[in-house]
């Protein structure tokens, strides 16, 4: 079938599958006869009622959520978390944070204004080009939790397996950032305390916000957190303590549905996505490490599946390189701003064929400008 729209390889906000789209705009005026579009329904209603309980029922089953987890839909984005979980959590007000990327360090710095804030370790000396060996992490005997970004969107730089902390003798629970990687290959929720993450890279809109947290762990929030972001609070009513972002859950719950039905290689669901995601992943790194042009320094073991940063060897070329991809139908490969360059970002709405058509851009760009 040919490709109806170009490649959209945004960090974030970023393309969602088509099919999703296009069965939100069927529905966009009339949700199954009932005369009502979603964003025009009461949170209250039985028909919002069907759709919320759906989508956490299918979140949990695609992202293989234990029971003793409680799934919250919240808003504010994976920053506001930077400070509603310190102020969930840190009741001592000690908190590690391991900085392997820009989005850690951004969480360590707003964590400090509720607690005091150690690095486990801090990679920023190097460029964050890789994940420093647990082994030699400096974690703290009376932390309330360690924080860990498990995918840097902005480095590259991603944790291939998540440390078992309770084996390393660490007493506190894990919290991690997960905006960029959840959804895209299963997590051992058994290392997790807690784990959050924007919605806009591989669920739907942005607005929307999940919370994964161990129940045991739902609490007294610090007295001045605002109530709407009180855990517990959020937890106990159903994510529904106020108006929830109604609009953006209904299309996470269609993209849940779609990622269930997902088929690759023989697998279904979050095992083909996996398998998906690791096959797009060394086409383009392949294609990185095979050329002349192109560069990608982070270390091999901690290299992004989802976010791939890359830079042209001839700097002066990088405004012709996004011109000509644009012309040719592969969108928003401009690198973050922080870092210049490129950034291919491979969420699970990115078909094979939208990789194999970039690599071979890049290729013939290689022959033409190399
Ligand atoms: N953490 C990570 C890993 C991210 O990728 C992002 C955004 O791209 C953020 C945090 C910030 O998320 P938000 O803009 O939803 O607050």
């Amino acid at each position: 079938m040919p490709q109806r729209r170009p490649y959209n390889f945004s960090a974030g906000p970023a393309a969602l599958p088509l099919p999703v789209l296009e069965r939100a705009a069927a529905e966009m005026c009339d949700w199954r006869g009932s005369g009502m579009g979603v964003m025009e329904m009461s949170h209250r209603g039985a028909e919002f009622a069907e759709i919320m309980a759906s989508t956490e029922r299918d979140l949990r089953a695609l992202a293989q959520v234990p029971d003793d987890f409680a799934v919250l839909f919240m808003q504010g984005g994976a920053l506001a978390e930077n400070a509603i979980v310190p102020l969930n959590l840190a009741r001592r007000g000690r908190v590690d944070v391991g900085i392997s990327g820009s989005w850690s360090a951004k969480s360590a710095q707003e964590a400090a204004k509720y607690a005091q804030v150690s690095a486990a370790f801090d990679t920023r000396g190097e460029g964050h080009l890789s994940v420093p060996d647990p082994s030699t992490w400096r974690l703290q005997d009376d932390a309330d939790y360690l924080h860990l970004c498990s995918n840097e969107t902005i480095d590259g730089v991603e944790f291939q397996v998540l440390p078992d902390l309770a084996a390393m003798g660490y007493r506190a629970p894990l919290v991690v950032d997960c905006s960029s990687n959840q959804l895209s290959r299963p997590f051992d929720w058994s290392r997790i305390g807690l784990a959050f993450g924007g919605a806009q890279k591989n669920i739907g809109p942005a607005g929307l916000t999940l919370v994964y947290v161990r129940r045991s762990l739902l609490g007294e929030a610090h007295a001045l957190c605002p109530s709407a972001f009180e855990f517990s609070r959020v937890a106990r009513e159903g994510s529904m303590f106020n108006t929830p972002p109604t609009y953006a859950i209904y299309m996470a719950g269609l993209v849940f549905e779609w990622a269930l039905q997902f088929e690759y290689a023989g697998l279904r669901g979050l095992a083909a996505i996996e398998r998906h995601n690791l096959d797009k992943a060394q086409l383009l790194y392949g294609a990185i490490d095979g050329s002349g042009l192109y560069s990608n320094r982070v270390a091999a073991a901690a290299r992004s599946r989802m976010n791939v940063p890359f830079f042209l060897r001839r700097e002066e070329l990088t405004g012709i390189f996004l011109t000509e991809a644009k012309a040719a139908g592969l969108l928003q490969l401009k690198g973050h701003k922080s870092k210049g360059g490129l950034r291919a970002s491979l969420y699970n709405a990115m078909p094979l064929a939208g990789v194999e058509a970039l690599v071979g851009f890049m290729k013939d760009f290689e022959h033409r400008h190399g």
